[in-house]
């Protein structure tokens, strides 16, 4: 149960949405952009987060859907996990991450921007976005922007209060790529990962995301630089790309920092591995 009062909105455009949220905060209330809801409401129940009104962005066609165009693919920020899975066959890298979180149930109700918002370190759905340099196209009270995603999201920013995302546009060729993905995590499959690893080759080059790993999701041209270097032995690309991780390993209930690095260092030589087979 929620304990306390909020107001409800239910928009029918971006600029409508922009708009009460601007409207409420001239009267002192904070509000929040809200889509599946599922943080939402456990941060709401657990007395973490006790927001003055919701916007619900479900009625917004520009968040809903998915669009397949001749070079890009657009998906709104409002698709849940369900729908990827279901129907977004030309993102295959996006499809096996948005499988492996959470259960069916709530992936019915996980939307693409409540995961890449989300206040958790995890943010899994971010990866795919971010190995295919796709555009984020963003609302806020200076207009609609688009904005190149790992720019938008390095060293795990959020967006500013008061801007919403709209959609993620990639371009189809780089949506298809050939990919690698592991989830390692510490007991049960649906469960927060202790290490995600997921890779692209596109044009004999690797680029690598992760998550679980430091206290955000992320890409990272040195580990990328490093994973390409072909001087160096498998194993010590993995050992390297470790030593240039951009924070400290994460150290929790889920695993330590020592354990984190040996599933990491195992999940790197797989995936260089298997580039090797298969190039
Ligand atoms: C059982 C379970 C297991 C899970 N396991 C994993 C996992 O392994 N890996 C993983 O990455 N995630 C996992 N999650 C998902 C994660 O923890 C969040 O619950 C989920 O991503 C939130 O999505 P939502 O659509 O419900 O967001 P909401 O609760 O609606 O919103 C979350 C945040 O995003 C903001 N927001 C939402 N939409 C917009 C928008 N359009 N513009 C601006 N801000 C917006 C909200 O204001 C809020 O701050 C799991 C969740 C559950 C329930």
């Amino acid at each position: 149960m929620i304990s306390f009062d909020f107001l409800y909105f239910r928009p029918k455009s971006v600029h409508e949405a922009l708009q009460i949220y601007q409207d409420l905060s001239h009267e002192g209330l904070q509000a929040v952009f809200y889509n599946g809801g599922t943080e939402i409401i456990s941060r709401a129940r657990a007395g973490e987060v006790q927001p003055d009104a919701v916007i619900d962005m479900k009625g917004i066609a520009d968040c809903q859907g998915y669009r397949d165009e001749a070079e890009w693919i657009t998906i709104g920020a409002a698709v849940t996990l369900s729908n990827i899975t279901d129907e977004i066959n030309c993102f295959p890298l996006m499809q096996r991450i948005a499988k492996e979180i959470a259960t069916r149930n709530a992936r019915n109700k996980i939307s693409i921007a409540g995961n890449v918002l989300s206040s958790l370190n995890y943010r899994e759905a971010l990866l795919p976005f971010l190995l295919t340099d796709s555009v984020a196209v963003v609302a806020g009270p200076a207009g609609i922007k688009e904005e190149n995603t790992a720019a938008l999201f390095a060293n795990g920013s959020r967006l500013e209060p008061g801007k919403l995302l709209v959609q993620f546009k990639t371009e189809k060729e780089r949506a298809g790529a050939n990919y690698f993905f592991k989830k390692k995590t510490k007991q049960s499959a649906v469960n927060y990962p202790i290490a995600t690893l997921c890779a692209m080759k596109r044009e004999g080059k690797i680029t690598a995301g992760f998550s679980g790993i430091c206290t955000f999701p992320f890409k990272d041209a040195k580990i990328d630089r490093i994973l390409n270097d072909h001087a160096l032995t498998i194993s010590a690309r993995a050992e390297e790309a470790i030593a240039h991780l951009p924070e400290k390993m994460v150290n929790d209930f889920h695993a330590s920092a020592g354990y984190r690095h040996f599933v990491l260092e195992q999940l790197l030589i797989e995936m260089l591995e298997h580039f090797e087979e298969v190039s």
